[in-house]
């Protein structure tokens, strides 16, 4: 049960980066049940064939590209794609990114780069062809889906630790640059969601207490889908260039204390 009314973005398309698994799926599916129609892009069309199925069984329109957002020329077909299909463009989210856990001295250059070319560089591609393709003219949202990591040392995630403080910056600077056309851009910052297959991966090679985190329960797919829901809304409207941490302050938690014993 929504706490948004169901219609706050109809008529509105939406187009979600990395949207046919894990936390992109339900910020499609969450912008979709409240009212705008979706576009998702990734690699694997296996998979974007399986979400493309899934949505439409709860009654979503879909229209998918399979993409490498590495890749500036793949991303402009991409959009281009898009908004023949749908004729304009609201809301995109840059959800599509890479991870793997490794100590520094254990990542290789090409690892290392890579995790940059997809983090970083795939916003940055998806966000200029997104701005000059549509939203430079018309106006909208972007949100940056990045990590709560800001001003900390992140042991097993120097690469993605690196990647993502660039997101943030860019999301700062596009903010600025493109406020004069009517584009607001956001960051949500997810800390360890349940049922993702990054954070298992992560907690699999830490041994992580789940729940580490003041509120003491992960956070789930969809306390990040809601969080960028609100950020595309007009309840929103006056927002812009912040990076929000949905993370149960885990990542404002300099002790990290276990809860007293009973
Ligand atoms: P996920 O399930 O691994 O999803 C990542 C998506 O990105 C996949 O659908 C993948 O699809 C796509 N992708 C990867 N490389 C791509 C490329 N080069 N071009 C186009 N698409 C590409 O990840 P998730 O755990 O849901 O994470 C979603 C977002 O939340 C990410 O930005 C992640 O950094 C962030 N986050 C997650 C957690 C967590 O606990 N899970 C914590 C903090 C931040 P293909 O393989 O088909 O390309």
């Amino acid at each position: 049960m929504s706490v948004f009314k169901p219609d706050i973005l109809a008529g509105q398309v939406a187009f979600v980066t990395g949207g046919a698994t894990g936390i992109g799926k339900q910020i499609a599916r969450t912008l979709g049940q409240h009212g705008a129609k979706l576009a998702i892009a990734s690699r694997k069309q296996e998979n974007l064939e399986a979400a493309v199925k899934e949505l439409a069984d709860d009654g979503l329109e879909v229209w998918f590209d399979v993409c490498d957002i590495r890749n500036p020329e793949q991303v402009e077909g991409t959009l281009a794609g898009l908004i023949q299909h749908y004729g304009r463009l609201d809301v995109l989210v840059n959800n599509a990114a890479g991870n793997f856990p490794a100590f520094m001295d254990n990542i290789s250059y090409k690892g290392f780069r890579t995790i940059v070319d997809i983090d970083l560089l795939g916003t940055y591609n998806v966000s200029k062809a997104a701005f000059t393709a549509w939203l430079k003219e018309h106006g909208g949202n972007i949100v940056n889906i990045t990590a709560p990591f800001d001003g900390m040392g992140v042991s097993l995630q120097a690469h993605v630790a690196a990647a993502k403080m660039g997101v943030d910056s860019l999301t700062r600077s596009c903010a600025v640059e493109w406020g004069r056309y009517g584009i607001r851009v956001n960051g949500v910052a997810p800390g360890e969601t349940s049922g993702t297959e990054g954070g298992e991966r992560f907690e699999a090679a830490v041994d992580m207490r789940s729940g580490n985190n003041p509120l003491g329960r992960p956070g789930t797919r969809s306390d990040i889908a809601n969080a960028v829901l609100f950020l595309v809304s007009e309840g929103a409207g006056f927002i812009s260039g912040q990076i929000f941490s949905v993370d149960g302050a885990a990542c404002i938690d300099m002790l990290k204390l276990p809860p007293p014993a009973e």
